[in-house]
C-alpha cells in the first residue's frame, strides 16, 4: 500500500504563472531533503551558474509536517552562490505549517521577476506583486509592509524576506523567516535576490484532513508527552543553546578572537546565564512546537538625541553569540545583541558575517589590510566597528567589502591572510573541538555543524581511530537525513528514533515509506552527495587553513596526521556514496 503523492506548486516568475502538480511520493523520496533533491534533479541546471534565472529555489516539507510536534522545519534547496554547488538550508518559524495548510509539500520558484516583487501563494492564491518601492529596505522593516498581503490567513501565514544583502547578491545573504528564524547558510538570500524576489508570503488558507482511526491521536499524545513531561527537551527551553558557551569555553572549544584562543574568562559576560539575567524578554516557538527554544532579547539603546530610547527585539542562540560575540572578542551581552541586530537588518548569515568580520579585525591588526580598505577601525572588543562592518558587508560598499562578503577565505586569497581565515567549507561553526569536526564541517554536505555529530564525537572520543570516526560520521549523517526528510527539528532527534518515525509514517498512511525508511534515507543521502559532486564539489580542493592546526583543545594540539587520515577516509566514503567509487 502506498501513501498519497506529493503536491507541489511550481511558480515561474518569468512567465508570471504557477502550476500545481503531483510529483514523487514518500515511498520514493521520503520528503524534505529527499523531495528537494528529487525536485532539483528535475528542475535544476547542473551545468549553469547559481544566478541563472532558470535555477530553482525550492522549499520542501515532509509527510509528517503538521501532524506531529516538532515536525516544524522546511528545507530550502538551491544552487549556492557561495560554493557554486547544490545546497540545503533549514529553517523553522511558521513556514512548514503554512505550506501544509496551503496544501503543498513543496514550492518551486524558477525564472526572474520583471521587477522587485513579492510572491504570494496559498491554496487559493497565486499572485506576483511589484514592490520596487521596497528596494533596499532592511529585512526586519519589510515585514511590516508584508502584512497587507493575505488578509484572512494571518494565523497560518508565513513571510520570507531578504534584506539589502540578498538584493545586492552577497553570497553570504540569508532568507529571514517570520522575523526570528532563517535559511542562514550558503547564500539562499542571494539566490532569491537574483530572482528579484524581495519576499514570499505563504498563506495556509485551506483545511487539511486528519488521519482517520484511533492510532493517530494515540501516537500524537504519546509523542507530545515525551516532549513535554520528560526532561529530554528541557535544555532547549531553559537557557537554550546559549548554555553551550560556558561548557565549550570550559573544555577549550569556544573560538575567541578569530580562533586565536579557545577559552577566555570574558565568557561570563556573554554566557547563556548572563543573557537570561540581563537581556531575555520572552521565549517563542516554531508552529507546532511545544518546546519553545527561541530566546528573544531586548536591546535598549539611546537615540542620538540622548533623551529617548529605542527598543529592539533580537533572537539569540548559541551560534550567533559565538560568531558575533566571542569570535569578535565582545564580552558584553548588549554589544553582541547590537551587532546581531544590524546583521539581521542587512539580511546576512550571522555565522558567516561574524566570522568574516573576525578575520578582517585580525587582518587589520596584522597590517594585511589597512583602513583604506576597511574604511573604519575594526578592533576585537569594539562593537561599534563591527556594527558598521555589517552594513558594509550588506551594501558591498567597496571592493574589499564585496570580496569579504563572498567569504573570509576569498578575502584571504585576495589580500593575504588566508592562513587565518576560519573557513571550513564556509565560515566555521562555533566548535573548536578537534580533528573530526574540522573534517566533518570542511567536507560535509552542507558544511554545517548539524550535518553530523563530529563536534560531539571529538568531545567523547579519546582515541585516534580514523576508520571508527568516519564510520560514525557516515552513519550519523544517515540518521539526520532520515529526520530532515520528515522535516523534524534536529533538537528532537533523540525523541524521533527510526522506530518512532516508522510508526508515525504508518499511522499517517505511508506504510511503504515506513517499511523502507532506512534504505530510503540512504538513497537520499547518496542523491544529495551526487548532486553536490555534479555541481562542482571537489573534496581535494577544500582547504583547512593553518589556523585550525594551531588550535589547542582539551586533548592538546591538533594532530595533523590524524586529521589527514580522517580526511582521506571521509573523502573516500562520500565519493563511494555518490557512486563515484566502487563500494
Ligand atoms: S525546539 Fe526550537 S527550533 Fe526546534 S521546532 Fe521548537 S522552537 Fe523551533
Amino acid at each position: 500500500m502506498n501513501g498519497r503523492p506529493f503536491t507541489i506548486l511550481h511558480y515561474d516568475l518569468t512567465a508570471g504563472r504557477g502550476m500545481r502538480r503531483q510529483f514523487s511520493a514518500p515511498e520514493q523520496s521520503l520528503g524534505g531533503s529527499g523531495l528537494a533533491a528529487a525536485l532539483y534533479r528535475e528542475y535544476g541546471l547542473a551545468g549553469e551558474p547559481p544566478f541563472h534565472p532558470a535555477q530553482p529555489v525550492i522549499f520542501a516539507v515532509g509527510p509528517l509536517t503538521g501532524y506531529f510536534p516538532l515536525m516544524s522545519k522546511t528545507v530550502c534547496a538551491f544552487r549556492s552562490p557561495y560554493t557554486g554547488e547544490y545546497a540545503e538550508s533549514h529553517a523553522g518559524g511558521r513556514l512548514a505549517l503554512s505550506l501544509r495548510m496551503a496544501g503543498y509539500d513543496a514550492l518551486v520558484i524558477t525564472g526572474r521577476a520583471p521587477s522587485l516583487s513579492v510572491l504570494v501563494v496559498g491554496g487559493r492564491h497565486m499572485e506576483l506583486h511589484d514592490v520596487h518601492y521596497l528596494a533596499g529596505v532592511d529585512a526586519l522593516s519589510v515585514g511590516k509592509h508584508l502584512r497587507r498581503f493575505g488578509h484572512g490567513a494571518s494565523g497560518h501565514r508565513s513571510t520570507l524576506r531578504i534584506g539589502p544583502a540578498g538584493e545586492n547578491l552577497v553570497p553570504t545573504a540569508c532568507i529571514n523567516v517570520d522575523t526570528y528564524r532563517h535559511f542562514g547558510r550558503l547564500g539562499s538570500g542571494a539566490a532569491l535576490g537574483a530572482k528579484r524576489v524581495k519576499a514570499v508570503v505563504v498563506l495556509g488558507d485551506s483545511a487539511q484532513p486528519i488521519p482517520e482511526g484511533k492510532e493517530y491521536p494515540a501516537l500524537f499524545k504519546d509523542i507530545f508527552a515525551k516532549l513535554t513531561t520528560t526532561d529530554m527537551m528541557d535544555k532547549y527551553h531553559n537557557l537554550g543553546t546559549p548554555e553551550n558557551l560556558i561548557v565549550l569555553n570550559g573544555i577549550k572549544a569556544l573560538p575567541w578572537r578569530n580562533l586565536q584562543q579557545t577559552s577566555d574568562p570574558g565568557v561570563d559576560g556573554i554566557s547563556g546565564e548572563r543573557f537570561a539575567e540581563q537581556m531575555l524578554l520572552r521565549k517563542t516557538a516554531c508552529s507546532g512546537c511545544p518546546v519553545g527554544c527561541i530566546h528573544i532579547g531586548l536591546l535598549r539603546e539611546m537615540f542620538a538625541a540622548k533623551n529617548d530610547y529605542l527598543y529592539r527585539q533580537v533572537a539569540y542562540d548559541y551560534e550567533p553569540l559565538f560568531s558575533c560575540g566571542s569570535m569578535l572578542g565582545l564580552t558584553r551581552a548588549s554589544d553582541v545583541l547590537a551587532v546581531m541586530d544590524e546583521c539581521e537588518r542587512q539580511g546576512l548569515d550571522v555565522m558567516s558575517a561574524g566570522v568574516a568580520l573576525a578575520w578582517a579585525a585580525e587582518a587589520l591588526e596584522k597590517g594585511v589590510v589597512s583602513e583604506e580598505e576597511t574604511l573604519l577601525p575594526l578592533r576585537f572588543g569594539d562593537a561599534a566597528g563591527f556594527r558598521q562592518g555589517m552594513v558594509h558587508l550588506g551594501q558591498r560598499t567597496n571592493e574589499f567589502w564585496r570580496v569579504l562578503g563572498s567569504g573570509a577565505l576569498k578575502a584571504g586569497d585576495a589580500y593575504g591572510g588566508a592562513d587565518f581565515a576560519c573557513v571550513l567549507g564556509q565560515e566555521m561553526a562555533g566548535y573548536a573541538t578537534g580533528e573530526v569536526f574540522f573534517v566533518a564541517e570542511a567536507l560535509g554536505f552542507r558544511h554545517a555543524h548539524l550535518d553530523s555529530g563530529g563536534y560531539s564525537y571529538d568531545q567523547k572520543s579519546k582515541d585516534k581511530d580514523a576508520a571508527r570516526a568516519v564510520e560514525f560520521l557516515v552513519k550519523d549523517e544517515r540518521q539526520r537525513v532520515m529526520a530532515t526528510c520528515q522535516v523534524a527539528c534536529l533538537f528532537a532527534r533523540g525523541v524521533y528514533t527510526p522506530e518512532l518515525v516508522q510508526e508515525a509514517l504508518r499511522v499517517t498512511g505511508h506504510p511503504a515509506a515506513a517499511d523502507n525508511l532506512d534504505e530510503l534515507s540512504g538513497q537520499v543521502q547518496a542523491w544529495r552527495w551526487r548532486l553536490k559532486f555534479d555541481t562542482g564539489f571537489e573534496p581535494d580542493q577544500v582547504r583547512i587553513p593553518k589556523r585550525f592546526m594551531e588550535v589547542e583543545t582539551w586533548k592538546g594540539r591538533i594532530d595533523p596526521v590524524f586529521l589527514g587520515d580522517v580526511r582521506a577516509r571521509y573523502t573516500k566514503a562520500i565519493l563511494a556514496m555518490a557512486a563515484r567509487l566502487p563500494e
